[in-house]
């Protein structure tokens, strides 16, 4: 599996979405994904599931430390008392005493940014997180979190795919050296469908998914977090690491760019970056 390196850590390019898998599908799906290979886990305190993964990493037997999981603090969380004690109770329910990555899941302006990074970083003093990071910042809040406030984060977890170009927010982490994760990679099926994506993939033998993965990881510092509750989608999405894109197909995937968004939650929506 090709490997991230960041901040001093390695993180496998390619993890595993569970948003909308709860109970058995939850832990299954997540189960299959070990045996398909997938070493990083993507989870938050708002999709319920975290008991399920928590077992799903037990009943694996894979060493913890070949695993990166993920979680994030929901955004009602986010006052420091609040947010400490909701991670203990993550903790608790995935059955650890660390995650590898603890992230702010969206940005809300009730709770000061200064009080939740600083909570988070004193959990990773105490070791109930490797590193901390934030997601849906945009460029204004990144600013605030690392210039102002001094920050040291990993990354910062944003909808990233073909119809979605993020120019900004790649080129705001790129300055900070910190990590792009890409969740909605397969633009939640478009790929699938996308003519340019699929005449790509006819050349190697690939899917228009598989091309649009291909073209996430091949990215310095970013990671995709495809999730797939069928075994054949899992198994499809983590078949990239047999084939390169050249310059000129990544060029024809640069110009599908739009601004595409999928994903927004109305309450707690930041004032998008556009592009
Ligand atoms: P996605 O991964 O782009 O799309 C998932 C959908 O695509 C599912 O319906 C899945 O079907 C289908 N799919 C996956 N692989 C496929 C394949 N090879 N062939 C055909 N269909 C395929 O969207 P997402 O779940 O929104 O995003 C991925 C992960 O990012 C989430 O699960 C979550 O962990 C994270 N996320 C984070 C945030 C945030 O605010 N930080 C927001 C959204 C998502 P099946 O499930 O039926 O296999």
């Amino acid at each position: 599996m090709h490997q991230i390196g960041v901040k001093g850590v390695n993180v496998p390019a390619l993890g595993f979405g569970t948003w909308a898998l709860s109970g058995r599908q939850a832990y299954e799906a997540t189960l299959q994904a070990f045996e398909l290979g997938y070493r990083h886990i993507d989870t938050a305190q708002i999709y319920g599931n975290e008991t399920e993964i928590g077992r799903a990493i037990a009943d694996s037997s894979i060493p913890r430390g070949e695993i990166f999981l993920t979680t994030k603090i929901a955004p009602n969380n986010l006052r420091a008392a609040t947010l400490r004690r909701s991670h203990e109770e993550s903790l608790k329910r995935l059955g650890l005493e660390q995650v590898d990555l603890l992230l702010i899941h969206w940005p809300n302006p009730e709770a000061p940014l200064g009080e939740s990074l600083e909570a988070l970083a004193r959990l990773r003093e105490q070791g109930k997180t490797r590193f901390i990071g934030v997601s849906n910042f945009t460029v204004k809040l990144l600013e605030e979190a690392v210039e102002r406030l001094g920050a040291d984060l990993l990354c910062n977890q944003v909808e990233y795919h073909p119809f979605l170009a993020q120019r900004a927010v790649r080129a705001a982490l790129q300055r900070y050296g910190m990590m792009l994760t890409a969740y909605a990679p397969v633009a939640r099926g478009r790929v699938f469908t996308e003519k340019t994506l699929i005449a790509i993939g006819r050349k190697y033998g690939k899917s228009g998914g598989q091309v649009a993965l291909r073209w996430l990881i091949e990215q310095k510092t970013v990671a995709a977090i495809p999730k797939a509750a069928r075994r054949e989608h899992a198994a499809a999405n983590i078949d990239i690491f047999d084939f390169a894109l050249s310059a000129e197909d990544r060029a024809e995937i640069d110009a599908l760019a739009e601004d595409d968004r999928l994903v927004s939650w109305w309450g707690y929506a930041p004032d998008w970056d556009k592009g």
